[in-house]
């Protein structure tokens, strides 16, 4: 296909995924849930649950299909859904939106950060910066919009950046300063400081806000998420995207939202509305009636990936490996060296095989300048059954023991 023209070779590119002789490659998670199917390697890889979210929520989406809730929603999703997201926005983080023009649902949080992009920058004047290593899908639409992708390394094990570093990627041509927090894939819940230091910068050099918060109710030992919108100086300037997948358990229904300023909110629904237009017609209601479940159900998920975080982590350093604290997220990265890991993509390959347990290099999510600083560092994701995980874990056991 080298002579097929257009932007997927750049987009390609841009996320790392285009091979020495112009091919595109399959991104790391569909290659590792392969791999794992072809294996039947237990799957820490890609970060979706092996459980089913609350009954509610799924009764709800099956009453909305059987009740004829079957065409086109609106533009911007259901009023009730938009409703839904602006009360649960006021209930855990005291924001106040227009349901009508400051709320926009969109497939999954994917959708909501591409349009956002797509939307926001435009050609190699433009920068975005971003912590690295970074989710996938910044880095390729960051290159299918034109744009110049600046990274800011999170240095092992602690994964906070370091905010001279950070001062420096910010400039006049910074158009959008995208923060995930919680982080994916470090697990990495970043400093007040640091949110505070994003905002800082974004008012000097009047850049745009795009805050990645799909791992907003998976914070953990004790702390609340801190939603940077609610920093001083940053609500207008500021889009927060989240996502029905990870608080619901429902990464399939690809219901999304993104929230912040009515003229911001209409310049991605610009874009949006030629992506996609509308999507999950009988899963927004469903994911209205989960956005209105008690404290205790979000309470819940954050213990209950906590107790699964400690699970693995104490397994991976029972290991003997270096492991960093996560503090939310699905995700725990450890240093695999110990197990004789020297390029962390070639490790998770063989450890398919080896161990039978699926994991994800770190640096399927750096610039090819910062790999070697990831060079042996693996992503496992918790969000598994706790006798998934303790399998998981003997497994790893079993193979460290096989491989010293
Ligand atoms: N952002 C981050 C940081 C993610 O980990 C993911 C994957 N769940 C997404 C965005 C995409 O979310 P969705 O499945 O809602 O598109
Ligand atoms: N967000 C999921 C992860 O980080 C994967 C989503 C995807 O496959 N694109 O594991």
């Amino acid at each position: 296909m080298h002579d097929i023209r257009g932007a997927w070779r750049r987009t390609a590119e841009g996320a790392g995924l285009l091979s020495p002789d112009g091919l595109p490659i399959p991104t790391i998670f569909a290659e590792m849930s392969a791999l794992a199917a072809r294996t039947g390697a237990i799957n820490l890889g890609q970060g979706y649950p092996d459980e089913d979210g609350p009954v509610e929520v799924l009764e709800a989406a099956r009453a909305a299909i059987a009740h004829g809730v079957n065409q086109y929603p609106p533009g911007r999703g259901i009023p009730d859904l938009r409703l839904a997201i602006a009360e649960h926005r006021r209930r855990f983080a005291g924001i106040d939106l227009d349901p009508d023009t400051e709320v926009l649902v969109t497939v999954g949080a994917t959708e909501a950060l591409a349009a956002a992009l797509l939307a926001l920058v435009d050609g190699p004047e433009d920068e975005v910066v971003v912590f690295e290593p970074y989710y996938d899908a910044y880095a390729a639409c960051v290159a299918l919009a034109r744009a110049r992708l600046v990274t800011v390394p999170l240095p092992w094990p602690g994964f906070q950046p370091d905010l001279d570093a950070l001062r420096a990627a910010v400039t006049d041509r910074t158009r959008v300063i995208l923060v995930n927090n919680p982080h994916n894939p470090t697990g990495a819940v970043f400093d007040a400081e640091v949110l505070r230091e994003i905002v800082t910068l974004a008012e000097q050099h009047d850049a745009i806000i795009l805050a990645d918060e799909v791992y907003e109710h998976l914070v953990f030992d004790g702390r609340r998420h801190e939603s940077i919108a609610t920093i001083d100086g940053a609500a207008s300037r500021t889009l927060t995207v989240s996502s029905a997948a990870k608080t619901f358990s429902v990464t399939g229904w690809k219901i999304g939202w993104i929230t912040g300023p009515a003229p911001l909110v209409d310049a991605v629904l610009a874009v949006k509305q030629f992506l996609t237009y509308v999507g999950g017609a009988p899963f927004q209601p469903a994911v209205a009636v989960g956005l209105r479940l008690g404290d205790a159900y979000f309470a819940g998920i954050a213990a209950d990936l906590e107790a699964k975080r400690d699970l693995l982590a104490t397994g991976l350093r029972d290991l003997g490996l270096e492991v960093a604290h996560a503090g939310g997220s699905y995700f725990t990265v450890a240093d695999a060296a110990p197990l004789g890991a020297r390029d962390a993509a070639d490790f998770c390959r063989e450890l398919a095989t080896g161990a039978g347990v699926v994991a994800i290099p770190l640096t399927a999510f750096t610039t090819p300048a910062h790999r070697p600083d990831y060079a042996t560092l693996v992503r496992f994701a918790a969000c598994k059954r706790i006798d998934v995980l303790t399998d998981a874990v003997a497994r790893l056991r079993a193979y460290a023991r096989s491989a010293s």
